[in-house]
């Protein structure tokens, strides 16, 4: 079987010095994996467009177990991203939790969509500052693409409205105050939070970053973001943020 697809490549993993293995989250076959051979000319295009964050298209020849690519065309390389360490380690951050979240075969266009425009929007983003923000942006609407979005309305016990809710990471959303006592443990995050992280999770990062928004609430967001992916995703931690 042959397809011609856009992808972002995810992973590259060097087998020796003329075979490459890359993980691709493309359009049409979701996540796969692809062999790359004979790249070692750092002036071909196939070289070229073997690296991680490539935005391309890919001609992949699937047959048996490993997929091959018989010709990348990249179309965004995203250069700058390399530029800045805070820049190269949220884009990192980014293709290790998409790596995570996309199976063999599952195609999840607005999930693609949301990471292609994160992508561009640090590669031109002159903006360290805003690197958290847009960090806990693209976990919440990372996480409504797979189905995971935390329910920020609704207590997720009772079912009723809430405004001044704890939320509960384990059980993905917000707890009433009627129903705070069977939530021992759990923060209390107050209708500030409950409110932004219900305008993040609806409107695109263009408007996000427009918004004066506090840096201690982006903390705050990003400390529950951290645990509610560690325990849904049931990982220790992200490799990609060890030194953020
Ligand atoms: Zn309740």
């Amino acid at each position: 079987m042959y397809i011609v697809t856009d992808g972002i490549v995810l992973k590259r993993v060097k087998v020796s010095d003329y075979d490459k293995i890359l993980t691709l989250f493309t359009t049409k076959a979701g996540k796969i994996s692809v062999s790359v051979k004979g790249s070692q000319n750092p002036k071909s295009k196939m070289a070229a467009g073997a690296h991680p964050f490539v935005y391309g298209e890919f001609a992949i020849s699937k047959s048996g177990r490993l997929s091959r690519a018989t010709s990348i065309d990249a179309k965004e390389t995203f250069y700058h991203l390399r530029e800045d360490l805070d820049k190269l380690t949220v884009a990192s951050y980014f293709l290790e939790l998409v790596n995570i979240v996309t199976v063999e075969d599952v195609v999840n266009q607005p999930l693609f969509q949301i990471l292609l425009y994160y992508l561009s929007y640090i590669d031109k983003s002159k903006d360290i500052k805003k690197m958290p923000l847009v960090k806990v942006a693209f976990e919440l609407q990372l996480l409504d693409t797979i189905g995971l979005k935390p329910e920020m309305h609704h207590c997720v016990n009772c079912h009723k409205l809430s405004e001044n809710p704890k939320f509960s990471v384990a059980d993905g959303g917000i707890v009433c105050e009627d129903c705070y006592e069977f939530y021992p443990d759990d923060y209390k995050i107050g209708s500030v939070i409950q409110k932004l992280m219900t305008y993040i999770l609806n409107h695109s990062l263009s408007d996000i970053l427009n918004q004066e928004i506090d840096d201690i609430l982006v903390k705050k967001i990003d400390v529950l973001n951290q645990q509610f992916l560690k325990h849904h995703l049931e990982r220790k931690g992200f490799k990609s943020l060890m030194h953020f």
